[in-house]
């Protein structure tokens, strides 16, 4: 396979993994895949995840000190929030269009939506307490979260992503205002740790197809069950919904970064594509924002060149608040359940839709699945019955290898607007 190009690898390995995935489950050997396969899937997503802290913490000091200009970054720094809240509101509001015009939630008969909520009760009960816990913290938590108590804790879980940045970037500060004679030592021991980390990613990555092919397969097996005619049911009933949420993500694939790199870089969007793809399809088969950010920063490094510092900053954040596939869905979702109960939303709902899945998609962890969970409080918060969850949670796995996509284009777009990469490859 060597003169295969790798995002070929992991496309071909990504199907043959789909087929073998329906293979076992008409076979009924779903248990196979869970207990045989599932753990090859694991331990490539494991080592990706592994990758996430040391390579964040590296890149960042190395990427700001190498600015030897304070105001520099801070620039960077605004500019990266600014255009990330831009897209994500956006992206909800290209949700609420798609499922205003689409009306999915009227398509769902009084029949289906009954067996749904029986089928999935006890998971919706599962995620309102989830989402509980979340809902009692003050409206600052998610600041209070973002600055760590001990850096030793924080490099323990990659959920405390923002804290590592907060401490790197700190940290990058001080070494910045110190002599440069004083902090030579540590600059170069944290370059050479830095190509060292990158090289692990790269090692790692030659495991991709594998580890893709893992995760398909169990994936597909494990939703699809010993009894696939009854998911295919399921799915059937609600695929108005799935290809709602699926138009949205499309039109900001498509349509709106595009647009935005058109406008802001001169890049051409063949070209973009072509150096995200491997990223894409990571995302597609993790499902995890946070898994993939190796992967999307060597992307962005090795096809754009975009600066180190830029790129240490703009994707980690990124990863961690800039989800405008997920928020997108949280948009979709919360209409569909609505109008599958009867409710009809009036424009002020629905701008209230578009700043609780806002701060929700802001909250929302990298990890899969982690959108249903903020997508509660987005329901409790426009006065949309929670025990409507039941009715999208079957598809749900799914839509989310589809936004966490969405999601790591948009940090990439982003990360090549503030970088104004301006060549045309
Ligand atoms: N899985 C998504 C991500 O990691 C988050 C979500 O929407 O569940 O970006």
């Amino acid at each position: 396979m060597k003169s295969i190009p790798l995002h070929w690898q992991i496309l071909i390995s990504m199907a043959i993994g789909i087929l073998i995935g329906i293979g076992l489950s008409a076979l009924q050997f779903t248990s196979f895949a869970v207990q045989w396969i599932k753990p090859l899937g694991t331990i490539f997503i494991n080592l990706l995840k592994l990758m996430a802290v040391p390579l964040v913490l590296t890149s960042l000091i190395k990427g700001i000190t190498g600015l030897k200009d304070v105001r520099q970054f801070s620039s960077i720094g605004i500019k990266t929030i600014l255009i990330y809240l831009f897209t994500t509101v956006v992206a909800i509001s290209i949700g609420l269009v798609c499922v205003n015009a689409i009306q999915p939630g009227k398509k769902l008969s009084a029949q289906v939506r009954t067996e749904l909520q029986t089928k999935f009760a006890e998971f919706t009960l599962q995620k309102s307490h989830d989402a509980q816990q979340i809902r009692q913290q003050s409206p600052l938590q998610p600041l209070v979260d973002a600055v760590p108590e001990n850096i030793f804790k924080a490099t323990t879980d990659n959920r405390y992503m923002l804290q590592v940045i907060v401490f790197a970037v700190l940290f990058s500060f001080a070494m910045l205002s110190l002599p440069e004679t004083t902090v030579l030592p540590i600059q170069n021991f944290f370059d050479a740790l830095h190509e060292i980390i990158t090289k692990m990613v790269m090692l790692v990555m030659r495991l991709s197809p594998l580890g893709v092919f893992a995760l398909m397969a169990a994936l597909i097996a494990e939703i699809a069950g010993n009894q696939p005619q009854k998911a295919v049911e399921i799915l059937t009933a609600l695929l108005y919904y799935t290809l709602t949420v699926i138009v949205g993500l499309s039109i900001m694939i498509f349509v709106i970064y595009p647009l935005l790199l058109i406008v802001f870089t001169k890049q051409r969007y063949s070209n973009f594509i072509k150096g995200i793809f491997p990223a894409q399809l990571m995302a597609f088969s993790t499902s995890s924002s946070a898994a993939t950010l190796p992967v999307t920063m060597n992307c962005m490094e090795k096809h754009f060149s975009v600066k180190p510092s830029t790129l240490s900053f703009v994707l980690p954040l990124g990863a961690t608040i800039n989800m405008d596939g997920t928020s997108l869905y949280q948009g979709v979702a919360a209409v569909f359940i609505a109008h599958a109960y009867g409710i009809d939303l009036s424009i002020a709902d629905q701008l209230g839709i578009i700043l609780t899945a806002t701060l929700a998609s802001i909250g929302a962890a990298a990890v899969p699945g982690a959108g249903l969970v903020m997508l509660v409080i987005v329901l409790e918060q426009a006065h949309i019955p929670v025990s409507g969850l039941a009715l999208i949670f079957a598809p749900d796995r799914l839509l989310d290898m589809f936004r966490t996509t969405v999601n790591v284009t948009g940090d990439m777009a982003v990360c090549l607007i503030v970088d104004k990469n301006k060549t045309i490859k």
